[in-house]
């Protein structure tokens, strides 16, 4: 049970959402008679000792913003254990007694160590666009960059029928195609090419070509950024197909932007739940949703498995190409 004060902090890459589950567990907190910090800069601020106290007007006027107002930060040497003692004791120095940590896979393994080693009680929230985070469907931001990336093929799409074009679009996504074949299925484009699915660009030119002489106008092909790179796949496309073909790369216009309504929502629960749960005792967890629910995940469950692409939506996007 948590008495004086606890810490919020966001790492890794931004996500849009962040700043209103951040919001969540400050204004939680607070209504539980429980003072909060914020963590500046991810783990560097915590060893640089970039902390300070929040009120409920720190977090005002941000729900509707992307980014992150706490900032965010890798940090190098947090991942050595004396990097992680010196955090520590600049969190004993404020009293604070739990964290709530919002960030992707790394954040979240940082944190796992954290807690093993001092003993202070984590909750994580899974903040990253790429929804790769074990035992949970969504996570913080996904929905925003989907709806960007959608956006960019709608308006992508025009030029590309106009023109009689092959539309290459490379989005994020080291590791994971979730995003890729979210949007392609969403966006109505033909191919995604995902880091966790085989592809064979012969055989694919060969389809486009059969459907362009079918009086096919355009085809948009949406590539993970980990199943390579968008401007070579395009090069090989136009050589194989002679069709002319153009590439866009979104790059980091991906991570930005106000967040969509179910992402604020989303985060607003989560953050919610984060705050409460740690102030009453609880440690070493992450909350996610499940089929719509909120669901409660073991912290080293979640950073030791990795999230597979759902079968389902590699099922359906080759159906709906
Ligand atoms: P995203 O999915 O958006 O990239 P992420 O949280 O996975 O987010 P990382 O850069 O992997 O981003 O991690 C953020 C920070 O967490 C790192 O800079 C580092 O400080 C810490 N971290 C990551 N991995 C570890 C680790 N194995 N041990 C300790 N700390 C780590």
């Amino acid at each position: 049970m948590i008495k004086n004060a606890i810490a919020v902090m966001t790492s890794g890459g931004d996500s849009p959402g962040m700043n209103a589950a951040a919001r969540a567990v400050v204004r939680t907190a607070l209504s539980e008679g429980v003072s909060v910090y914020g963590i500046y800069n991810g783990y560097q601020g915590m060893i640089e000792d970039d902390i300070q106290e929040l009120t409920s007007r720190s977090v005002s006027d941000l729900i509707q913003r992307g980014g992150t107002f706490l900032g965010t930060a890798r940090s190098m040497e947090f991942k050595t254990p004396e990097g992680r003692q010196k955090g520590f004791q600049n969190l004993q120095k404020h009293k604070i007694e739990g964290l709530v940590i919002i960030g992707g896979d790394g954040s979240l393994t940082g944190g796992s160590l954290l807690s093993r080693e001092t003993g202070i009680p984590i909750v994580g929230l899974p903040g990253t666009i790429d929804n790769d985070v074990w035992g949970t469907d969504y996570t913080i931001g996904c929905d925003t960059a989907a709806n960007t990336i959608v956006d960019a093929i709608n308006k992508l799409r025009d030029t590309a029928s106009a023109h009689r074009r092959i539309m290459v679009v490379e989005v994020m996504g080291h590791h994971s195609g979730w995003l890729a074949i979210t949007s392609a299925i969403a966006g109505g484009a033909e191919y995604a090419l995902v880091p966790e699915v085989k592809y064979d660009i012969p055989s694919i030119c060969e389809d486009i070509q059969k459907s362009y002489e079918k009086g096919k106008r355009y085809s948009l092909i949406v590539v993970a950024e980990g199943a390579g790179s968008g401007i070579e796949i395009g090069k090989q496309i136009e050589e194989i197909t002679q069709i002319d073909t153009r590439v866009s790369v979104l790059g980091h216009i991906q991570r930005g932007g106000s967040p969509t309504v179910e992402d604020r929502m989303k985060a607003s629960m989560l953050g919610e739940k984060a705050a409460l749960a740690l102030i009453s005792g609880a440690t070493n967890i992450v909350f996610g949703f499940n089929e719509g629910k909120v669901v409660s995940i073991n912290l080293f469950d979640a950073v030791n498995n990795t999230k597979t692409l759902d079968p389902e939506l590699v099922r359906l996007a080759r159906v709906l190409a």
